[in-house]
């Protein structure tokens, strides 16, 4: 057996006819920056997610960045966000030349601790970033409260959490911003870069617009200093068709991580937590093993690719020597988790033979 972490391809070949067909529209449409195409899938993004507004940005590292400068986030300012994020939460406060925080997650859920943010907060503070891990959406309520208690504002990072719910309700709608990115490995993703923001704020919707485009409402009319970063309409024509299928293709998700907590019940590896407030779109299955770099060779050695999300955590990287190099050794669970932790192979098209196998495998590893 040869199992590969996530089959782009095959994501393809199933939508083929459709996706063809999309992409031609644009081609033979005559708009090619935002128009239509563009439009129509901000419409449908936002409807999918319960908000007012959708914007479409070029990945989703400017969505964070775009939401940060839309909120205020200057030179000097903190914020907070969880310490074993992928480093695009980081760069994008670092890009608003502010100063990102860490804050530990809860071990179980990976997400991060709502007890420990209030202690993390200054006068400085601005805005909390949670970030939806692997899939589960954090536990937003007390989040939302303490920002309220110190007049911060939330921007969620969703990149990895579309179709998630909480409380019943879809990601995308219970922070001031929520951003999304539409790279193609996620579960709603182009076959390129693409990103977005959802928001209930109109003033936050109008001034993301103008920021993504030159700072400007209004062409050759500029009231502010923005950015290039417009959703492709060719990548938004292929959203719009994936986005059709993407209920279906996270119940596919669903379904093998019930098979991964079903049979790996009883076996020495940690599977992951969800909360009862939450249903998860299983972006990534991981799991824990003191014997991590082992167990990866092992399940190689069998065929089976495994990824492992993330293997350094962003402050203890070279980009942030500089800034966050006084916490190494401090986000103790941080660094100690981010040595057990492996991805195991989930996607809409792995096969259940291929998930039977995998579990096989993993329980004759000793
Ligand atoms: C993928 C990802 C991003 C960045 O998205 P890009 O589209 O690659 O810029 C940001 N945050 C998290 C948590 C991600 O997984």
């Amino acid at each position: 057996m040869n199992i590969p972490f996530l089959d782009l391809k095959a994501a393809y070949l199933e939508l083929k006819a459709e996706i063809d067909e999309a992409i031609l529209r644009v081609t033979n449409s005559g708009y090619y920056v935002l128009g239509p195409e563009v439009e129509q899938f901000e419409k449908d993004f936002a409807e999918y997610c319960g908000a007012n507004y959708c914007i479409g940005v070029a990945n989703g590292l400017d969505a964070l960045t775009l939401s940060l400068r839309a909120m205020g986030v200057t030179q000097g300012d903190e914020v907070i966000v969880p310490s074993n994020t992928y480093i695009a939460t980081l760069l994008a406060v670092s890009q608003c030349g502010a100063i990102p925080v860490p804050v530990e997650f809860n071990e179980l859920t990976y997400n991060i601790n709502p007890e420990l943010i209030e202690s993390a907060i200054t006068d400085k503070t601005k805005v909390i970033i949670p970030v939806h891990l692997y899939g589960q959406p954090v536990d937003l309520d007390p989040i939302l409260e303490i920002a309220e208690k110190y007049g911060l504002k939330v921007l969620e990072d969703a990149a990895q959490a579309h179709g998630s719910t909480y409380k019943g309700k879809k990601i995308g709608g219970h922070g001031h911003a929520v951003a999304w990115s539409f790279y193609p490995g996620k579960n709603l993703g182009a076959l390129g870069d693409g990103g977005a923001i959802t928001t209930n704020d109109k003033v936050l919707a109008d001034q993301l617009r103008t920021l993504r485009n030159y700072g400007s409402a209004q062409k050759y009319i500029n009231i502010e200093k923005g950015y290039n970063s417009r959703l492709d309409p060719i990548q938004a024509a292929i959203l719009g068709v994936k986005l059709k299928h993407l209920n279906q293709w996270n119940a596919r998700r669903q379904k093998i991580a019930e098979m991964y907590f079903l049979g790996l019940s009883g076996t020495n590896f940690i599977l992951p937590e969800i909360i009862p407030e939450a249903n998860s779109a299983w972006h990534l299955f991981v799991i824990r093993s003191k014997q991590r770099d082992k167990l990866q060779d092992y399940l190689q050695a069998h065929g089976i690719q495994s990824l492992i999300h993330y293997p350094i955590p962003p402050h203890a990287q070279c980009a942030y020597v500089t800034e966050l190099s006084h916490l190494k050794g401090k986000l103790l669970l941080t660094e100690n988790v981010s040595n057990e932790i492996l991805s195991l192979p989930i996607g809409p098209h792995l096969s259940e033979e291929s998930v039977s196998y995998i579990i096989d495998v993993l329980k004759g590893f000793s």
